[in-house]
């Protein structure tokens, strides 16, 4: 089959006088002088004169195109839609793997990101944003410590002693706060200072006990715990505050932030880390890491009587750091006693 027209060259307007040739093998065009093309692939057949190749070509018939023509490769069209459609399901998968792939990468980059911004993250801005956050709970939920001097700096000097002794590379501060709001509790803020309510220290009423609260707390300021919360909320956006700084605006915002993580509870394994560490600290000064353990029963025992009526599952859920429902106290007491056990 021999059709004449015009033979548009890809991505030109210009065009040459040509016979398109049809054959088994596929279609050639023969240009007047005697050249010709290879065989061409039809991409689609527009109206019913324009053959469009899929370089880019197209070659227009003079007269309308025969039907058997247009039946030919509107056949080998259909086929190659077909096969289309079966390689745009294959690259979807393809697509698919690569996405989860990204999603994969992006958070290995992050964690590996997050892990060197808190590594690298200044220490004097950490104690910023622990300092605010700590005067933004001072100003809602706690007031003077109404403990004798006497007790506060006896509790202080074993701390510093404790600190001392398992080479600890902080030194927060230790405030005694009474605070009807919190109850027995205590909370290390970023970078410190540490918080030891009134109520914790009456509740307990054994200075190795507090002891064991504030060693705790000591592993949380240690191990960056709170800074790791705040930097996994900050996100990507710590890098600029890597560079650029941190000015009093990114601090008080970080504070927020910090507020919201220290509020939240039993973050990973946070606080399993920070009761490890705590019975290596403890046995440090030669305490016994076994005070954890009566600490735990005492404070589970006191929010479960304060929450007597309500579920059982409540009097475990009060409470900022010391009490909350992960991990459970009963997980809490397994751990440390195997970890005591092979001390
Ligand atoms: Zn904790």
């Amino acid at each position: 089959m021999k059709i004449d027209g015009d033979y548009f060259e890809p991505l030109s307007s210009r065009s040459h006088h040509a016979q398109m040739s049809v054959r088994n093998s596929g279609i050639r065009i023969v240009f007047e002088d005697g050249r010709r093309t290879g065989i061409l692939d039809v991409d689609h057949i527009q109206g019913n004169r324009d053959v469009n190749f899929i370089d880019g070509a197209y070659f227009r018939s003079n007269e309308i195109l025969p039907s058997e023509f247009i039946r030919r490769f509107q056949n080998s069209m259909q086929r190659k839609i077909s096969w289309l459609e079966k390689f745009s399901f294959s690259r979807m998968v393809v697509l698919l793997l690569l996405l989860v792939a990204a999603v994969i990468l992006f958070r290995l980059a992050f964690e590996s990101i997050e892990s060197v911004a808190v590594s690298v993250f200044p220490r004097d801005w950490e104690e910023r944003v622990g300092h605010r956050t700590y005067e933004k709970f001072k100003l809602l939920s706690f007031s003077d410590s109404e403990l004798s001097a006497e007790i506060q700096n006896d509790m202080r000097a074993s701390a510093y002693r404790m600190i001392e002794a398992a080479g600890l590379s902080r030194q927060p501060k230790i405030y005694f706060h009474s605070s009807g709001l919190l109850g027995p509790n205590a909370v290390a803020f970023p970078g410190g200072p540490i918080v030891v309510t009134d109520e914790l220290v009456e509740l307990l009423a054994n200075p190795d006990e507090v002891l064991s609260v504030i060693a705790h707390e000591l592993a949380h300021i240690e191990l960056r715990h709170s800074l790791r919360g705040v930097i996994e909320v900050v996100g990507f956006s710590i890098l600029a505050v890597l560079l650029f700084g941190a000015d009093e605006g990114v601090i008080e915002e970080m504070a927020a932030i910090a507020a919201g993580v220290i509020t939240l509870e039993g973050r990973r394994n946070y606080e399993k880390e920070a009761d490890l560490a705590a019975i290596e600290y403890l046995s440090s000064i030669d305490r016994d890491p076994r005070h954890m353990l009566n600490v735990i029963t005492k404070l589970s025992a006191y929010f479960c009587a304060a929450a007597e009526g309500d579920l059982i599952m409540d009097c475990e859920s009060d409470g900022l750091d010391w009490f909350s429902t992960h991990p459970t106290n009963a997980d809490r007491i397994a751990y440390l006693e195997e970890a005591i056990r092979s001390q």
